[in-house]
């Protein structure tokens, strides 16, 4: 079987956005506004060798909100992966949906990490979620996996609620503490 690493999008991979209009920080709306997070490619291709399948499970409903289109989304996670460059993330789940419309995937609903793990065979039991709100946790924690609680400045009002097992400051550090864990992990360095 398979080990993965579940990833939040938005506040992990990428920095949320302020937008006036709704005096919050939020996703992205466009492509211009895509900017990715220090570290982030780097900490998947070594979260990569050591093994983890990764994944991306994303929460997007602000077309469905009518604050942008879908094709404004479909444009952002273009940009988005053109940024990442060759990184290998193996797939995106998207949840388009607002939670008033009560769809299967929208987390804190383990669906697509249930989903990714029957596609991969993935053991959940050695995986993980790491996330930068309360629904990346409850997500994780309802599908059996680990989970990471990211403390990323722009989203603190989002979390509180759940106990992650682990928390670190950045998408970088968690990984780092994967490294460290690992005894077969021979860091790259110089000496
Ligand atoms: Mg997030
Ligand atoms: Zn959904």
């Amino acid at each position: 079987m398979n080990k993965a690493i579940f990833l939040d999008r938005d506040g992990v991979l990428d920095a949320l956005v302020y937008y006036p209009s709704h005096d919050e920080w939020e996703s992205p709306r466009a492509p211009e506004d895509v900017e990715l997070l220090p570290g982030v490619a780097d900490a998947i291709r070594t979260a990569a060798r050591l093994g983890y399948l990764i994944f991306v499970v994303s929460n997007q409903p602000s077309a469905a909100k009518g604050k942008v289109t879908l094709d404004a989304l479909h444009a952002v996670h273009e940009e988005l992966v053109r940024q990442l460059g060759d990184v290998p993330i193996t797939e995106f789940f998207y949840c388009y949906h607002r939670a008033e419309d009560r769809c299967a995937c929208r987390k804190p609903s383990p669906y697509f990490v249930v989903e990714a793990a029957k596609k991969y065979d993935v053991d959940l039991s050695a995986s993980w979620f790491a996330g930068d709100q309360d629904g990346d946790i409850g997500c994780g924690r309802q599908a059996g996996v680990r989970t990471a609680l990211l403390q990323y400045a722009r989203s603190n009002p989002k979390r509180g609620a759940e106990r992650a097992d682990q928390s670190f400051d950045d998408l970088a550090h968690f990984v780092r503490w994967l490294a460290q864990q690992d005894p077969s992990y021979v860091r790259e360095s110089p000496n």
